[in-house]
């Protein structure tokens, strides 16, 4: 299930982050993996957490769960930490905290279609 949407701005610092997930909450397809995301995650993460395509583009891209990312750990309700923060891929770290990709996403509930422009393909 997508989250409720959530209002103000968050703490810069993403001090917010983990009590608020909205960005992490998309669909399938959405965070691909740069070869220099791959190097970073490994081996073990790159089994865990992500799919390979078996056919032309051969993009990898992190695991979705229903409407959310794989990576996230929603085994404390109401608590959205990133399994893999520290090797997160590009496409996650260009959402801070208050830009405008995180503030759409706090007003949908999910990540919006904002970000799709700063993305490397
Ligand atoms: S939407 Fe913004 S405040 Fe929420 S987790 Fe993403 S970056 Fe942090
Ligand atoms: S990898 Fe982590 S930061 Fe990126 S979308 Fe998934 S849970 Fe969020």
């Amino acid at each position: 299930m997508p989250l409720t949407p959530v209002s103000g701005t968050p703490d810069p610092d993403g001090n917010d982050c983990v009590a608020c997930g909205r960005c992490c909450h998309h669909g399938p397809r959405t965070v691909h993996l740069l070869e220099s995301d791959e190097g970073r995650m490994g081996k073990r993460l790159l089994a865990l957490y992500t799919d390979f395509d078996a056919k032309p583009p051969w993009m990898r891209f992190v695991k979705n769960e229903g409407s959310r990312c794989g990576g996230l750990d929603v085994s404390v309700e109401g608590r959205y930490p990133c399994s893999v923060y520290d090797v997160r891929p590009e496409d996650c770290r260009i959402v801070e905290a208050g830009s405008p990709a995180c503030l759409e996403a706090r007003a949908l509930g999910h990540l919006g279609d904002s970000i799709a422009y700063k993305r490397v393909r």
